[in-house]
C-alpha cells in the first residue's frame, strides 16, 4: 500500500469512554511515519497492528499532553524490544528536555539514539525529504505554539508501457524513458520516442495534517488541493464561543476550510468528550464540504495509485 493513513485516537484533550486522544500512524511507500502520541498510543498502535519498530520518525505538532503523553512509555517499550536504529523527533522546543528529565531520574539509558529535531512552529519549514517526499510544517493558531505537518510525495516516474517492454531495451534507456527524455543513438538518431514507450506517473498524493487550531485561513494557501486533510473539529457550532476560547475549531470551520482550500477529501477530529454521538458534528460538515468523514479510531484512509 503506497499511501495510508490509521488513526490511531481522535479524541480531544478530556478523557472519553472509548476514545484515545490524538494519534495518527501515516505510511507512504514504505516509510513510516507516528503524528502526535496521545496517553495510550502504544495500547492502540498493538491493537491495530502498526510495525512500531519500523517508525523512524515521530512528530509531534505541540505540547499540550493530550499530543506527546503517550510518548515517554512508547519509548520505553521500543528500549525493552532492543530497538537498535535511530529514532528521530520533530517537535517544538522542548520536549528534549522532557524527555531527557525523565530518562535521568529513571537512570535508563535507551540502547537507541533519539534524534531531537526541534522547529520553530510559527514558519513553514521543510522538517524532512528524501527522494520520494518531503514533510514540512504548517503554522497554526493554538493557546500554544504548535504546528500541523504536510506529507507530500515527490512527482513519480513515468511507467514503461509493458506492451512495448520486449524490445531489447537497454536498463539506460528505460531509465531515460522513465525521466520522460526521448532516445536517441551517437549519431543522433531517435531510437525510442518517449510517448511510445511509456505511460503518464501515478499520481502524487498528499496529507495535511492540522491538529490544535482557531479558524485560520492563513493555511489555506499552503494546504490548496491537497489529497486529503485532517481538520480538527473539537466543537459544534452551538459552542462556538467555547471554541473561541479555547482556540479550537468548530466542525462547520473545519469544512469551511476544506472547501475554501479546494481538498479532495475531510477528516474531522479532536473531539470534545462533551459530544456522546459524533454524527453530529459530522452533520454540521457536510452541508459546506460533501467529501467529509470522521476520523474514528482504527479507520484507515488509502489514497489509491
Ligand atoms: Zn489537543
Ligand atoms: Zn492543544
Amino acid at each position: 500500500l503506497a499511501f495510508r493513513l490509521t488513526i490511531l485516537g481522535s479524541s480531544g484533550a478530556l478523557p472519553a469512554i472509548g476514545r484515545f486522544p490524538t494519534s495518527q500512524y501515516l505510511t507512504i511507500q514504505n516509510r513510516h511515519f507516528l503524528i502526535d502520541c496521545g496517553e495510550g498510543a502504544q495500547i492502540q498502535m498493538s491493537r491495530f497492528q502498526v510495525p512500531v519498530n519500523k517508525i523512524d520518525h515521530i512528530f509531534i505538532s505541540h505540547l499540550h499532553g493530550d499530543h506527546y503523553l503517550g510518548l515517554m512509555p512508547f519509548l520505553f517499550s521500543l528500549h525493552l524490544n532492543k530497538r537498535k536504529d535511530d529514532l528521530h523527533l520533530y517537535s517544538p522546543k522542548g520536549l528534549d528536555e522532557i524527555i531527557t528529565l525523565q530518562l535521568k531520574y529513571s537512570k535508563s539509558a535507551l540502547n537507541y539514539r533519539l534524534i531531537f529535531h526541534p522547529f520553530n512552529p510559527e514558519a513553514i519549514t521543510t522538517l524532512f525529504e528524501d527522494d520520494a517526499m518531503t514533510v514540512e510544517t504548517i503554522p497554526l493558531r493554538h493557546k500554544l505554539e504548535c504546528a500541523g505537518f504536510l506529507f507530500r510525495e515527490k512527482p513519480k516516474l513515468r511507467r514503461m508501457n509493458k506492451d512495448r517492454l520486449s524490445e531489447g531495451l537497454k536498463l539506460q534507456h528505460i531509465v531515460q524513458l522513465k525521466n520522460g527524455e526521448d532516445v536517441f543513438n551517437d549519431n543522433g538518431k531517435l531510437l525510442y520516442r518517449n510517448s511510445d514507450y511509456t505511460l503518464p506517473p501515478r499520481p502524487s498524493h498528499s496529507y495535511a495534517y492540522c491538529s490544535d487550531t482557531a479558524w485560520n485561513e492563513n493555511m489555506i494557501e499552503q494546504i490548496k488541493g491537497v489529497s486529503l486533510l485532517y481538520h480538527e473539529s473539537t466543537f459544534m457550532d452551538a459552542d462556538e464561543d467555547k471554541a473561541l476560547e479555547t482556540k479550537h475549531s468548530t466542525a462547520s470551520q473545519a469544512a469551511t476550510i476544506a472547501q475554501r482550500a479546494g481538498v479532495k477529501k475531510l477528516l474531522l477530529g479532536h473531539f470534545s468528550a462533551r459530544y456522546k454521538k459524533l454524527e453530529m458534528l459530522l452533520a454540521e460538515a457536510l452541508p459546506l464540504f460533501h467529501n467529509t468523514e470522521l476520523a474514528i479510531e482504527g479507520a484507515s484512509f488509502t489514497l489509491e495509485e
